[in-house]
């Protein structure tokens, strides 16, 4: 099998495209010939070593294709099966191991494309606006690089579920995706808190926020008293240490700092998350953005795109 290899941490020039042995499935996992692999910032992360992980490893926690082999004790799933997966390691290959717990059987007709197209950033979204706030008719909510893979499927979600959504992009371009994934606001960075007041007057509800550092103080500003700072990634570096007290003075808002795996911690969990995306997925009620489509061998100039911010969407890998 071929697969992108990490040994070391840094830039992007650490992604070495390799011949490895095929691996086989352990106990509890399956084998996947992998379809496409979800490009996402984790990988940008775990690359770097911001998230630290034994090296060496294969970097990549989505992915979808075709079960070829099964590991001892597992029953739900046989060789055919189509999968997919959102929070499993190694996903940049031809081949991987996942953990059989954490494979989604993909609905009959739904291309591994997509599913590994959705399934990270499609999860979060729905996590952010069901669970970690779940937002309501009429409540003001804003989005930020509402362009972004997980930014166009936040703000479709929090539509359907009959929010006002303000977004913020960087670019002209961008903002034209986020107004045609429904945002009804799209500003530039630039005092955005001081936009969103003028629109909302009190505030905002929520604030997803996965910029992070540049984009933290605007976001707490621009809330309303008891409104929540959902703060789930880091795009721009990481938030600096935090006085709790800014949270009262700011009008007893929330601030939680999220993860994926927190919010799909059981099968059914995940199956049930996992269902009503795939759901919406097919019938069309959410479009799914692929924007960029990269040969397994140039995972480089994946990350290189995504980190200069010069991309929308969602991006793959094809082995
Ligand atoms: P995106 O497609 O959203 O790409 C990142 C976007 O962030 C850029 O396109 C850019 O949009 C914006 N951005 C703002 N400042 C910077 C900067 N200094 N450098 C780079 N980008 C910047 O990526 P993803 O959808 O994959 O991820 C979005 C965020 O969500 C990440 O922080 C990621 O870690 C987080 N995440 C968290 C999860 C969780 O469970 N906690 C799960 C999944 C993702 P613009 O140019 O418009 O500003």
């Amino acid at each position: 099998m071929r697969a992108i290899v990490v040994s070391t941490p840094g830039d992007s020039s650490v992604l070495e495209y390799v011949e490895r042995p095929d691996p086989a499935p352990g106990p509890g996992e399956v084998l996947v010939q992998v379809a496409a692999s979800g490009v996402n910032f984790i990988d940008v992360y775990h690359r770097q070593g911001r998230y630290p992980l034994p090296l060496p490893f294969v970097p990549g926690s989505e992915g979808a294709g075709t079960v070829i082999a099964t590991g001892e004790g597992v029953t739900d799933l046989v060789v055919g099966d189509a999968v997919g997966w959102a929070n499993a390691l190694g996903g940049y290959a031809t081949r991987a191991v996942i953990p059989a717990d954490l494979a989604v059987p993909l609905p009959r007709g739904l291309s591994p494309e997509l599913a590994a197209a959705v399934l990270l950033q499609g999860l979060t979204a729905h996590y952010l606006t069901h669970s970690v706030y779940a937002v309501r008719p009429g409540d003001d909510v804003l989005v930020h690089a509402a362009a972004g893979g997980v930014g166009l499927l936040l703000t479709q979600m929090a539509k359907l579920l009959g929010a006002r959504v303000i977004g913020t992009v960087s670019s002209e371009a961008k903002e034209k995706l986020a107004r045609e994934a429904g945002a009804d606001e799209v500003l530039r960075y630039e005092n955005f808190s001081e936009a969103v007041r003028e629109i909302t007057g009190a505030g905002v509800h929520v604030v997803y926020d996965g910029v992070g550092a540049s984009t933290f103080d605007g976001s707490l500003a621009s809330l309303r008293p008891r409104g929540m700072m959902a703060l789930y990634g880091a795009a721009s570096g990481p938030v600096p240490p935090f006085d709790p007290q800014r949270l009262n003075v700011g009008g007893s808002l929330f601030l939680t700092r999220p993860t994926l795996g927190h919010y799909v911690a059981t099968r059914e969990e995940l199956l049930g998350r996992a269902g009503e995306l795939l759901g919406w997925v097919a019938s069309g009620a959410l479009k799914v953005h692929i924007t960029g489509r990269y040969p397994l061998a140039e995972a480089r100039r994946a990350h290189d795109d995504l980190e200069a911010r010069r991309t929308t969407g969602k991006l793959l890998l094809i082995p």
